[in-house]
């Protein structure tokens, strides 16, 4: 095999220690799993996001913001507690919950330094997202930095109107890490 293609093989991909994480000062402990796993880390910085960075960054389509909106409708469900979208949130429709968790998630994200990470690897975005875990901390195994060091219940977030603390953002396809690490990497701060 010629050079070229061996290199074509290795994926870029984005991973982000929020807030959470860099305030329980995890961020060694974070890193080093991602090493650990033969990862290779081609860009590295700490910044307090502004809010205009954080709306860049997540995405803007409805259904991936109808999606936000159903799951806290459906861990409401699942704790038999029922809500009133207009009376507990404002809001008249699933796309407008979403909407107000995005905005959770922009004023979490933009509240305190994040720690942005560009790690290579062969299939480095499905590597980084087995290694991270799932999304709700309790349902995160046992082994994945989700499921050691989170705690978070998705009832008690929704309750305090503000995103689930996971410790973590990392890329969820190859499309998303490309857009993202050049969101949050120039040209020149990558190797
Ligand atoms: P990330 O994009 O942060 O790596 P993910 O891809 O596992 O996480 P997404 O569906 O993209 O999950 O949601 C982005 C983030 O929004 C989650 O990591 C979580 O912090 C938060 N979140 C998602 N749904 C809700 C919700 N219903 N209530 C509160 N927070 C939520
Ligand atoms: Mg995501």
């Amino acid at each position: 095999m010629k050079k070229k293609q061996k290199i074509d093989l290795l994926e870029r991909t984005l991973v982000l220690i929020k807030p959470d994480g860099v305030e329980r000062r995890l961020v060694g402990e974070i890193i080093s799993r991602f090493e650990r796993a033969g990862l290779r880390i081609v860009g590295l910085g700490i910044v307090k996001p502004t809010k205009e960075l954080i709306d860049r960054h997540y995405p803007k389509n409805r259904a991936w913001i109808e999606n936000l909106g159903y799951n806290t409708i459906k861990t409401a469900e699942e704790a038999k507690l029922k809500i009133d979208l207009q009376k507990d949130y404002g809001v008249k429709n699933v796309y407008e919950l979403g909407l107000k968790v995005r905005q959770w998630l922009i004023d979490f994200m933009s509240s305190g330094p994040v720690v942005k990470i560009a790690l290579e690897g062969p299939m480095a975005v499905s590597v980084v997202r087995k290694l991270v875990g799932k999304t709700t901390p309790y349902l995160a195994e046992p082994g994945t930095i989700r499921g050691d060091y989170s705690i978070d219940s998705p009832l008690l977030a929704n309750l305090e109107k503000r995103p689930i603390k996971n410790l973590i953002h990392a890329s969820g396809n190859l499309k998303e890490a490309k857009y993202e690490l050049k969101l949050w990497f120039k040209k020149s701060e990558l190797l």
